[in-house]
């Protein structure tokens, strides 16, 4: 194919192949957030080794096949590596790796040559730097030659030493490894981020290193993160070490966790037979693999076998299948199981993914279909690891680049506009919602009286009336809408795409009956919990504060009040105890003439303004039926 291209052509190629990659590769290893799966990454760059191989004069500096993918964020301090942390050349089909055996052979002189041996550790590469013993700096790669100082961060992955298991500690040690997260921990952490509505992260790889990247060490600290050694940078006073397999096991003595996996093999026979086994168990280790990595273990053989640009002569990796790629979902059709279980299936234009080429997927059930939000012609990745049944992962977002005439600045301007487009206002995202009779002049009105979606989604008929331009079929038609599950499902689904707006307190809050009071609790109520008690007088129109001021209308006391109780007393404020808050409720809920709830209307409205509680199973709140200053006592169970 290369050389049927004019030279003109070959390298206009290049230069596109050059500014796809560039691109790709600053999502992945700059926002941690790679906009192709690494078998398409390594398609295009497989494509631009063979134009580079066809045309040698084109081969540039600046080219990804000359240096390392990543570059040092500015957002860290940056760390000049004492020895460059270079990547690895990849052989995907046995004759790759012949062809590498057959080069270090011939320059070795040398018929059967020891390799060790070990898995290729699916995260991100580190170096820890350690004096006398002591660990005093962490880095990214970087760009190979320049790295990210990530000290602060390191020190929270419990499994790097902080001081190394050594009497004799040498003066400089450096420690090459890959920080990575286990399978486990990876899913975990998605489903809490689901949970906060926060981003997902697309595989184990990616979350490792945005937990690492991170400014704030704390959150680092938060994300549970591993780590591997596989190898030394450079050292001073450490004992004489020939060979990557001894260097591996002074790793290990020092108390660093190396893998359990690590071999040494002869020959490509050895390095096949290593390649099959480490294939057979790599869906059930508990972190993620991408192949294995081949090493000449004697250390004067690497010195004689030297480094190309980006990567040693004397290391490759062997790479395994991708267990993920992008299709088309080309119809979803539904099977019966025998118990009678029915299981939705994507039917999927062919792809290759996890060695086998894939036809189909599960979509595991209904609730997980809408949950992933799939529909017949989107792009989607699917996953098949080890012999598990093929799944779609999630829609392909990153899939407006592929679309045709669309090139990646344009579809990355597309982006830009959607992710813009997510940042909204409460009038705008109601009026959008289309409930019948609401249009954009009510929207607006309503959210300037609620002020808050929930408070809209579980307004009562009379709280809807109170609002301009509501009548009761404006009011009927918006319940209807919030009590139809679907809606809510899809709100929910767009508050977790990250569709947000800002909140207030609303109209109501503000002309409720306590207007705008300002109230502090201190101590223990008898019957109240504080969270209980700070609904009330909140859904009062009242607000409460954490310290008291001359501004403070009210303390609510209850037993073993402290220094804010004090402060009360010293500044002149008012002193309530529980009872005298249930008075002063009922007092302004009977100075509010157009409110007349009958008793259930009552609770309702009092059972929706404690919805936000969040602490206790079981509420307890001794409420008064306002209306008739009748004392009661009412259970809340919160669902
Ligand atoms: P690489 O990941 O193929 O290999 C080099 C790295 O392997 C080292 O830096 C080290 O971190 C790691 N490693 C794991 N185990 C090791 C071991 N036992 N010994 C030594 N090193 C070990 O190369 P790379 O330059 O880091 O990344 C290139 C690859 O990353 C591409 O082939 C592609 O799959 C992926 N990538 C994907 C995208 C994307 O957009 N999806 C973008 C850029 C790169």
């Amino acid at each position: 194919m290369a050389n049927a291209l004019s030279i003109d052509q070959a390298s206009a190629e290049i230069s596109a192949l050059k500014q796809q990659l560039s691109e790709y590769d600053y999502h992945y290893y700059v926002l941690d957030a790679p906009l192709v799966s690494d078998n398409e990454y390594d398609g295009v760059y497989r494509a631009l080794i063979a134009l580079e191989s066809a045309y040698p004069e084109l081969v540039s500096p600046d080219s990804p096949s000359q240096r390392v993918g990543g570059s040092a964020s500015s957002a860290f301090d940056s760390v000049q590596h004492r020895q460059a942390m270079l990547s690895l050349n990849n052989a995907f089909a046995d004759h790759e790796l012949i062809a590498f055996d057959k080069r270090i052979t011939e320059t070795l002189d040398n018929s059967q040559v020891e390799y060790a041996v070990e898995p290729k550790f699916d995260g991100l590469a580190i170096t820890l730097t350690y004096e006398y013993g002591l660990f005093v700096q962490g880095a990214t790669r970087g760009d190979g030659y320049t790295g990210e100082n990530v000290t602060h961060n390191l020190r929270t992955i419990r499994a790097i030493p902080m001081r190394l298991k050594s009497d004799k500690p040498p003066a400089l040690l450096e420690v090459r490894g890959e920080v990575l997260m286990l399978k486990r921990d990876f899913e975990r952490l998605n489903q809490t981020q689901e949970k906060l509505g926060s981003k997902l992260f697309a595989n184990p790889r990616n979350a490792a290193a945005g937990s690492l990247r991170q400014l704030d060490p704390r959150i680092t600290a938060t994300r549970p993160l591993h780590f591997f050694a596989y190898g030394l940078g450079e050292t001073m006073g450490a004992p004489s070490i020939q060979s990557h397999s001894q260097a591996m096991q002074y790793l290990a003595d020092l108390h660093f966790p190396v893998s359990d996996l690590r071999d040494v093999k002869h020959g490509v026979s050895g390095l096949l037979e290593y390649y099959k086994s480490i294939g057979e168990q790599r869906s059930s280790l508990p972190f993620d693999i991408d192949g294995v990595v081949y090493k000449v273990n004697a250390f004067d053989q690497q010195n004689t076998l030297g480094f190309v640009s980006r990567a040693p002569r004397w290391a490759i990796a062997h790479k395994f299948p991708a267990e993920e790629a992008t299709t088309i979902v080309e119809d979803i059709t539904v099977q019966v199981g025998r118990t009678g279980a029915i299981t939705p299936v994507a039917r999927l234009k062919p792809v290759f993914v996890g060695g086998v080429t894939v036809t189909n997927a599960t979509l595991h059930n209904e609730d997980e279909l809408r949950r992933k939000d799939i529909y017949i012609g989107d792009t989607v990745v699917v996953r098949r690891a080890g012999d598990v049944i093929p799944e779609v992962v999630h829609l392909d977002v990153t899939t407006i680049a592929n679309l045709e005439r669309m090139a990646q600045k344009s579809a990355q301007n597309v982006i830009d506009a959607i992710n813009k487009s997510k940042q909204t206002t409460l009038a705008r995202f109601i009026y959008a919602l289309g409930i019948r009779n609401v249009g954009e002049a009510t929207a607006k009105d309503l959210a300037k009286h609620f002020g808050r979606l929930d408070t809209l989604m579980t307004a009562t008929t009379d709280q809807l009336l109170q609002v301009n331009d509501v009548g009761p079929i404006v009011a009927e038609a918006i319940l209807q809408f919030f009590a139809e599950p679907h809606n809510v499902e899809v709100m929910q689904s767009m508050r977790r795409q990250g569709v947000t707006w800002p909140e207030h307190d609303g109209k109501q809050a503000n002309t409720g009956a306590l207007n705008n009071q300002t109230f502090v609790l201190t101590g223990t109520l008898p019957t109240m919990s504080r969270d209980a008690a700070k609904s009330l007088i909140e859904a009062a129109g009242g607000k409460v504060s954490g310290s008291v001021s001359k501004k403070t209308h009210y303390v609510v006391a209850g037993a073993d009040a402290g220094s804010k109780l004090e402060n009360a007393q010293k500044l002149g404020v008012s002193v309530l105890d529980e009872a005298g808050l249930i008075a002063l409720l009922a007092e302004h809920a009977n100075s509010q003439p157009e409110v007349s709830l009958s008793e259930t209307e009552e609770e309702t409205h009092v059972a929706t303004n404690i919805v936000n509680v969040e602490s206790d199973d079981e509420i307890t709140i001794s409420t008064h039926d306002f209306m008739n200053n009748n004392p009661q006592k009412t259970l809340f169970q919160e669902d």
